[in-house]
């Protein structure tokens, strides 16, 4: 599914958004950053470094999205909020990938996805994302939480930032199964 960088290409204005249609925004909402320990902060970082690999190999770098924390070495992909970014881009469909979620994600198409940028090491941070669900019910944005299954369980699932992006591209845009694509990334 690699595209190349279409920043240098001339396209005209219709036929660039023919080729980037299909190709979603993959948002990485780091709100609770500073909540984490040092350890986890750097974790977050790795995590958040192997998703800019993932959505190089699949997309190119304008998809990615990190909000709520400007992160140092990832100035250039902040967005101050999620709800902001979304009103911003006028996504028609947006999913947030939500362990906690009522929905089973079943590999649906949409323009954006949401991933925490959180990172369970210490504490309990069960919850947190719905949280980010919260905010954006509160700024009116209209989305679907989902949640990724293996054999109906949350557990099994790799929880990593980076491997539910790929999970979530492997998907949508090479057209494999969930439980195929949790395999793979594992
Ligand atoms: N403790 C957090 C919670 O209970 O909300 C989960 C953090 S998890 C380490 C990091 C992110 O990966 C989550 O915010 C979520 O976006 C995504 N994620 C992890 N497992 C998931 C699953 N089984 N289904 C959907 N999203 C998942």
């Amino acid at each position: 599914a690699f595209v190349g960088d279409c920043s240098n290409a001339v396209f005209g204005r219709d036929e660039l958004i023919e080729r980037t249609e299909g190709f979603p925004y993959v948002v990485i909402d780091c709100q609770f950053y500073d909540l984490h320990s040092k350890k986890e902060k750097s974790k977050v970082k790795t995590q958040l470094r192997a998703t800019l690999g993932v959505i190089r190999d699949f997309m190119w770098d304008d998809r990615l999205a990190i909000t709520g924390k400007k992160i140092q070495e990832f100035e250039r992909f902040y967005s101050e909020s999620t709800a902001s970014f979304i009103k911003e881009k006028n996504f028609d469909r947006v999913i947030l990938l939500d362990p906690n979620a009522e929905e089973v994600y079943s590999g649906e198409k949409a323009d954006c996805f949401i991933i925490g940028g959180i990172v369970d090491k210490t504490g309990n941070k069960k919850g947190w994302t719905s949280k980010i669900g919260r905010d954006l019910e509160r700024e009116g944005i209209d989305f679907t939480s989902a949640k990724i299954l293996l054999r109906g369980d949350t557990i099994g699932v790799p929880d990593r930032i980076n491997t539910i992006a790929e999970m979530v591209l492997l998907t949508v845009l090479d057209g494999i199964e969930v439980e195929e694509a949790i395999r793979r990334v594992q």
